[in-house]
């Protein structure tokens, strides 16, 4: 729903068509580059150029993730990860370290200065990614073929039997990649091995029935057929010894006390911490802020609740345990929701009365001329229920952005039911508020006008899902609802999951809990239901760092806000902050505060 699939882009090789997923709340700026204008200074011409460059040899780098954002030019290439390829990916990241730390940084204007820390953030990262993380060592879900094959089979980017020509291609170098994987993982943890096999088995799948399938019906000539078949051949041996290798190896896996474990520890997750959120925080700071957030929100969380409970409870004795109270409250007024074939009208007609409220109380700049298209999912998007910002990539300026709703068609009456309750009638304007006004949709508007191609392909996770969870707190601390205790109620149920992410990643990969422990956070302090409990301890067993995207960007955020305040006074100005904050596009909300911190206070200071 409001996972913000983080293209984290790392020792690429081993991880492109593993880790990129598109899914909910995907999405990537529309941008065009920076004009070179005439005025620039040898510096700024410097960096520009270094930074061309770096994209175009980035997608030759990483081709399968080029796929993904829209850029086909090396769209039918599969890189192999072993050994030689690997020291050529680190080789090429060492090269590219060198030359940036040749440019001097404070020799460029804000906007290049950004991308400048972005750039060098991600040379960086994949140089430690390759070095001291070592994923391609431990995780057998980093190799996957299929996700990119599927992109070129259902995108309709060229004609589709050209894109058939493509995928045998691309099939070539499938046994050696398999083969790499291999080689290179000497320590693989149980859970990314099952996770591995599982997956795997939905790649042969792939192959096996649409491509196959596609090529069938296709007019490809009969020796492109018959090169298909081979490689069919050579493809499912691939994948399937691949599996049955993982297969084979997991018993004694999960008997040995020499099996590494999934949690990456302390070391390992500080320095993952650093390079994939760009926080000023440490890891451990923000654990400290999310616990002490937690019982500032359950405090609130009780102050509402005594003082709705006689409403829905006349003569019903208050359950002694005050979390106890909340929970038997947010159950009851669950029920009103819309029904279940108004689901997608109900979104669409919420937008205009969100802008509406913005722009009354002139809270952020809109753009009249982007409207955003709410629509139902299309079919071969679906599979993730709910609704989701649905961008086009950095390669396709002037698409339109669509806010995706999918329809709750597919689902049993049950199934409905506990979902409606889920996004009932207060949750429902939080979560349009989040993905699109003045969420992720207004940030997108406001990030494409700084046209920075570097940040529309790097953009920071944390900044964006940050500032789409700081604008329900600043949406109904401006008074959106009216202040109506059962609003407030829902956003802070809301708002502890986003809490609890951060709490349960740090604690499961660093403090080392449980799943039993970490049920128990989720279901007893974050009013969550079981299946929404297990889902989550899966993934945070899969992942690191993700999970604290949310919290860590918003708390920044919101920091940085109540700084500006402080050292501004009576002549602090909301609207302007937001606007100025905005402007920067997708960087890093440490950098930005940094660009624009003395900037806003000297020119908000009576
Ligand atoms: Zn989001
Ligand atoms: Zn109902």
């Amino acid at each position: 729903m409001n996972k913000f699939s983080f293209k984290k882009l790392v020792s690429a090789l081993v991880i492109t068509a593993a880790t990129v997923s598109i899914s909910a709340c995907n999405f990537t700026a529309t941008n065009e580059q920076q004009p070179a204008a005439k005025s620039f200074t040898q510096t700024q011409t410097q960096f520009q150029q270094f930074s061309e460059k770096f994209i175009e040899d980035f997608w030759r780098q990483n081709p399968g993730y080029g796929v993904y954002v829209g850029y086909y030019k090396f769209d039918d290439q599969l890189p192999v990860p072993d050994a030689k390829g690997m020291a050529q990916e680190l080789n090429f990241y060492k090269d590219k370290l060198e030359q940036i730390q040749q440019i001097d940084v404070n020799q460029l204007p804000a906007n290049l200065a950004s991308d400048y820390y972005i750039l060098k953030n991600e040379i960086e990262s994949a140089i430690w990614y390759a070095t001291e993380l070592k994923s391609h060592q431990w995780n057998p879900a980093n190799y996957n073929v299929a996700g990119v094959f599927g992109v070129i089979l259902n995108t309709d980017y060229k004609p589709k039997t050209e894109r058939l020509q493509t995928i045998i291609q691309r099939m070539a170098n499938i046994p050696a990649y398999y083969q790499a994987a291999q080689v290179n993982l000497t320590d693989p943890t149980v859970t990314h091995t099952k996770l591995a096999i599982q997956q795997n088995q939905g790649a042969v799948a792939l192959f096996e029935q649409r491509i196959a399938n596609a090529v069938a019906e296709s007019d490809l000539a009969a020796a492109d057929k018959n090169l298909f078949e081979q490689r069919l051949n050579e493809t499912t041996t691939a994948i399937q010894g691949y599996i049955s290798w993982l297969e084979k190896k997991l018993p004694e896996l999960e008997k040995s006390a020499k099996t590494r474990d999934f949690r990456i520890g302390k070391a390992l997750y500080d320095t993952k911490f650093k390079y994939d959120i760009y926080s000023g925080f440490s890891a451990k700071e923000l654990y400290d802020t999310a616990m002490a957030e937690k019982q500032r929100v359950h405090q609130e969380m009780i102050t509402i609740a005594n003082k709705l409970w006689p409403k829905y409870f006349k003569n019903q004795a208050k359950p002694s345990d005050p979390l106890v109270m909340i929970k038997t409250l947010i159950d009851h007024i669950s029920v009103k929701h819309v029904k279940r074939d108004e689901f997608v009208d109900s979104i669409r007609q919420q937008i205009p009365e969100l802008e509406a409220f913005v722009m009354a109380n002139n809270l952020i700049e809109m753009d009249k001329d982007k409207p955003l298209v709410v629509r139902e999912t299309p079919e071969y998007q679906r599979g993730f229920a709910g609704a989701s910002i649905n961008a086009p990539g950095p390669y396709d300026a002037g698409a339109n952005t669509y806010y995706n709703v999918t329809p709750l068609d597919g689902m049993s009456d049950e199934q409905a039911e506990s979902y409606l309750r889920e996004y009932n009638h207060w949750l429902l304007q939080i979560l349009n508020i989040h993905e699109a006004v003045p969420g992720h949709y207004t940030q997108l508007v406001h990030s494409n006008k700084s046209k920075s191609l570097v940040k529309s392909i790097f953009g920071n996770g944390a900044m964006i899902e940050g500032w789409a969870v700081y604008t329900e707190r600043m949406m109904l601390e401006e008074g959106y609802g009216d202040f109506e205790p059962e609003l407030w109620l829902m956003y802070y149920k809301w708002n502890l999951r986003v809490i609890m992410n951060s709490i349960l990643d740090y604690s499961i990969q660093v403090k080392g809990i449980n799943e039993q422990q970490a049920l128990d956070l989720m279901i007893n302090q974050a009013f969550q239901e079981k299946a929404e409990a297990q889902g989550k301890w899966r993934r945070a067993t899969l992942s690191q760092v993700q999970l604290t995207s949310y919290f860590t960007g918003y708390s920044e955020i919101y920091q940085l806000r109540e700084d500006l305040k402080q050292a501004t006074g009576d002549g602090f100005n909301l609207t302007n902050f937001h606007n100025q904050f905005l402007s920067y596009g997708s960087a890093p909300v440490p950098i930005i505060r940094e660009l624009m911190f003395d900037d806003y206070v000297a020119k908000h200071t009576k």
